[in-house]
């Protein structure tokens, strides 16, 4: 299995479906690999479009190469946002004073309908 890092400088030579530019390294996240199969996310640094696509290594060494299955264009917002140490501090402060009741925080059923679904 290559690497990411082998992965994402040969995906550079993909371009936007949208509005034609070229994905550099920094704009591709290789999510996942296994069994020789890698899923990977595109964000186009130019128009914002965000795409993904599964692509297979054939071969090995210096004789693999790439097949890139279909640019799926993401749907807007489908990238989770990253935390931050707002988001860190806050969890801190919640689990300072959280005493482990699970079903008083998401209600009897699970369903957030508890404390939280309020
Ligand atoms: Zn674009």
């Amino acid at each position: 299995m290559e690497g990411a890092d082998w992965l994402r400088t040969r995906l550079t030579s993909l371009h936007c479906a949208t509005c034609g530019r070229s994905y550099r390294d920094g704009q591709i996240r290789v999510r996942a690999q296994r069994d020789g199969l890698s899923f990977v996310d595109f964000v186009c640094r130019a128009c914002g479009r965000e795409a993904n696509a599964i692509v297979t290594v054939v071969g090995r060494g210096r004789a693999a190469r790439l097949e890139v299955g279909e640019l799926a264009e993401s749907p807007p917002g489908a990238r989770s946002p990253s935390l931050g140490p707002a988001d860190v501090l806050a969890m801190r402060r919640f689990l300072r004073r959280f005493n482990g009741d699970f079903r008083s925080l998401f209600g009897a059923d699970g369903r957030a309908g508890g404390r939280l679904g309020a």
